[in-house]
């Protein structure tokens, strides 16, 4: 059903602030404009300066820009108005009441202007989840897989699987019409076809395999383990940048996992201080050990300051680290990186490894990365061509390419349902 009420919404930041823009998408956006300026829209794509007016009492509540966009280049497919106005709290505040007033506006929800891009064919499903992250990204390199995947890195891959995987499907077809009659060269069966599918597995699988989105939005889950007072925490503040950790000489002080999120080299990471790892009778302490246990085993990246002998089991990277390297008069017996967190000695070596570690866990710059929706869908698209590699029966096989087909479509949104529309747009702020 096409939408046909007109939305508004500030679009830029929370007044106060220098400049606020409020945008206006819908049928009646001209007509609002006009009704505010008092005067006709600009030439498109063009700013003018227009007194902003009540359109009911006629009172001058600010002097602004109007920019005009017509429904074939803007944003969301619609006519958009845009409305630069001073930033402060009751400029902005009395142009929504204003623009409240006008028949056939209402006041945009969470998402409102990106759905109607999206209902009018403007974005696809994927650049919207790109552009979601992008407004979320707080490193460099978030940025940089939001803007690989806003600008269609995916969408692109996803319409070349599609394509081939309906050239398959309509092969299938032609094969069941025609297989009476022996028009269809019969001699290779459904050999080349289901090689086809394979190939097309081997992509999916490969792009499953890259690291996803989970470690670059939450970070590179990094933790310090070791026996009480190996100088735990004194590395964490060093690494953190601040005392966010209590340090003292007194063994078991850090019960509990004191957490930080960092981005060290711009790489986004979540470092964790743990409870030193003793036999311990003291009851709150030996939770704290628990904990600590826990958070080694699920950690992306463990620095231990322990026996090198004793190192905890773990599926990810280890870093062997001799604390204290200031203390020690001869050099040390244990192999790894020896440092001083109190001096920085050793401690650039250690940054330097760290960040390699974590980067491996990383997309590649420039790369996108697979939320957990689109790798579930991905997911059901590899294991029915996986099925499909398997079939000798054309209605089998049709079937499989369907259901391949079909999830392949709810990336790009070619087939969604209303919750998860809902779902997605509700993460997105007023006014986008
Ligand atoms: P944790 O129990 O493993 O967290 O160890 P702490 O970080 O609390 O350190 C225990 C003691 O060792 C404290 O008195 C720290 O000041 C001291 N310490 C930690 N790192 C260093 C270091 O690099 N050099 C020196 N000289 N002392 C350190």
């Amino acid at each position: 059903m096409p939408v046909r009420d007109t939305i508004f919404a500030l679009s830029s930041g929370r007044p106060p602030c220098a400049i606020a823009i409020l945008r206006l998408s819908g049928p009646d956006a001209p007509a609002a404009a006009r009704a505010i300026t008092g005067r006709a829209l600009p030439a498109p794509r063009q700013a003018a300066l227009r007194p902003f007016r009540d359109p009911v009492s006629g009172e001058l509540i600010d002097e602004g820009l109007v920019i005009w966009f017509p429904a074939a280049s803007s944003i969301t497919g619609e006519p958009l108005v845009e409305l630069h106005c001073h930033g402060s709290l009751a400029v902005v505040r009395d142009l929504q009441a204003s623009l409240a007033t006008v028949p056939g506006l209402r006041a945009a929800e969470a998402g409102d202007f990106t759905r109607r891009a999206f209902a009018n064919g403007r974005m696809d499903l994927a650049s919207v989840e790109g552009l979601g992250d992008l407004l979320a990204a707080e490193t460099a390199l978030q940025r940089r897989a939001a803007m690989a995947m806003m600008g269609g890195a995916l969408s692109r891959r996803i319409e070349g699987w599609t394509r081939d995987l309906r050239r398959l499907a309509a092969q299938v077809e032609a094969r069941l019409d025609f297989s009476d009659e022996g028009d269809v060269a019969d001699s290779l069966g459904l050999a080349p076809l289901v090689a086809e599918c394979g190939r097309i597995a081997d992509e999916i699988a490969g792009d499953l395999a890259k690291p996803s989105a989970e470690r670059l939005k939450d970070g590179v889950r990094i933790a310090i383990g070791g026996p009480p007072n190996a100088g735990k925490s004194t590395l964490f503040n060093a690494l953190v940048g601040r005392d966010a950790a209590i340090v003292s000489p007194q063994a078991g002080t850090t019960r509990d996992v004191i957490e930080a999120s960092v981005a060290i080299g711009g790489i986004p990471m979540v470092i964790a201080d743990s409870a030193g790892l003793r036999e311990t009778g003291d009851v709150i302490e030996r939770i704290g050990v628990d904990r600590a246990e826990a958070l080694l085993g699920a950690a992306d990246i463990i620095l231990w300051l322990g026996d090198a002998q004793a190192q905890p089991e773990t599926d990810g990277v280890l870093l062997q680290v001799t604390a204290k390297a200031d203390l020690s008069q001869s050099a040390p017996a244990t192999a790894g990186h020896v440092i001083s967190a109190l001096t920085g000695e050793g401690m650039e070596g250690l940054i330097a490894a760290l960040r390699e570690a974590a980067s491996r866990l990383l997309p590649a710059a420039g790369d996108y990365a697979l939320s957990q929706r689109q790798h579930g869908v991905l997911h059901r698209a590899l294991a029915s061509l996986h099925e499909a590699a398997m079939m000798d029966d054309e209605i089998l096989l049709g079937e499989c390419l369907r259901v391949a087909l079909t999830a392949l479509d709810e990336l790009t949104g070619r087939a969604t349902t209303e919750a998860m529309l809902d779902e997605l747009f509700a993460g997105f702020c007023i006014g986008k």
